[in-house]
């Protein structure tokens, strides 16, 4: 093989990784954010049932207040009932007294059935804090996961960039920009190898002459039908 065509390729291995490795890069902030809001979207829930448990408490008092102003209402009734002579209004009195009692019932059953829901919640938000501590944990594991292998990713680019320059310097100047120009439009790779006859970037039969020439190892050769550098394969 031409000499300068084993320098191209192992370029080519080096600047391919660091590209692999771009790209790798480039998604951790998306996992970054995925993770975030796993974590964020748990604490939400956890806030959720409480905020709910909280409106219940409040929904409870509110109740237990309209129990204590009719059983005050009550109580001054009885007085009322207690001090009158008249016979009617003892009476009407003590329809009033059944009807706040009456009301008070509800009342308190309306309340017991708001204190079971406040228990059934308790459960539940014990449950979702357990998990969103569990969600935590695993979240800031991944999180930490990430940071290192970003830290890894970058210290290894920084090495590949490092061997590519060293390599760059020496391969002649007009062939390393023919090469840059070729790996940047071509996206994939500018050095491809000729299988049977066929370039390997194109996948297109390349002429004998073009064949033979590149199997020569005197000069470097492209294809004629995409331009990359052609190796024998
Ligand atoms: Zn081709």
């Amino acid at each position: 093989m031409h000499p300068e065509l084993e320098q191209l390729l192992v370029l080519q291995d080096r600047q391919q990784k660091i590209k692999q490795i771009q790209t790798e890069i480039q998604t951790l902030p998306l996992q970054r954010n995925h993770l975030e809001s796993q974590l964020a979207g748990s604490v939400a829930g956890v806030e959720a049932l409480k905020q709910k448990a909280r409106q219940l408490e409040v929904e409870r008092k509110k109740l237990e207040l309209d129990v204590g102003t009719r059983t005050e209402t009550i109580s001054r009734l009885k007085t009322q009932q207690y001090q009158t002579r008249k016979n009617d209004e003892f009476q009407a009195i003590g329809h009033e007294i059944d009807r706040y009692e009456n009301e008070i019932r509800k009342l308190e059953d309306q309340e017991l059935e708001l204190m079971i829901e406040a228990d059934k919640f308790k459960g539940e938000i014990g449950a979702a804090e357990e998990k969103a501590r569990a969600t935590k944990e695993s979240v800031s594991r991944q999180l930490n996961d990430l940071e290192a292998k970003s830290k890894a990713l970058e210290s290894q680019q920084q090495e590949l960039a490092k061997e590519r320059e060293a390599l760059a310097s020496q391969i002649d100047d007009d062939l390393l920009n023919r090469f840059e120009r070729l790996f940047n439009s071509k996206g994939d790779a500018a050095v491809v190898a000729i299988e049977h006859g066929v370039c390997t970037g194109c996948h297109m039969k390349v002429t004998t002459a073009t064949a033979s020439r590149v199997r020569a190892g005197k000069e470097i050769v492209s294809c004629e039908n995409c331009g990359r550098i052609l190796y024998e394969g």
